[in-house]
């Protein structure tokens, strides 16, 4: 069974910018994503909304594939910020998986 972290959104939140809870899951990220990410950014995103931390650690590769080119964000009708999320995520992957 999945475990829950319930404070697992403010260790992932690394700035005021973090806003994945703006996120509608609309998919056009994932349209537009030249690595064809479907997992990033909304599926990843929710995870952390909802406090799963495993299934987020489980997926560090994918978080490692964004190119932070920011096409998602540029089409994103939800104004996520979205690489500054995702850089938010390899600074909680950091800490956490590579102790760095
Ligand atoms: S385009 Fe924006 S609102 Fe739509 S799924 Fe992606 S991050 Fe969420
Ligand atoms: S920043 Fe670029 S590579 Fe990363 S999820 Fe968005 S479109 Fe894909």
């Amino acid at each position: 069974m999945a475990r829950v972290n319930p404070s697992f959104l403010d260790e992932v939140s690394c700035s005021s910018d973090f806003n994945a809870f703006a996120c509608m899951n609309c998919g056009v990220c994932t349209a537009v994503c030249p690595m064809g990410l479907d997992l990033l950014p909304r599926r990843l995103f929710r995870y952390v909304l909802i406090g799963l931390e495993d299934k987020v650690i489980e997926n560090t590769e994918t978080i490692y594939t964004c190119l932070l080119c920011k096409m998602c964000e540029e089409n994103c009708p939800a104004e996520v910020k979205i690489a500054e999320n995702v850089k938010c995520l390899r600074s909680y992957i950091n800490r956490k998986v590579f102790k760095l």
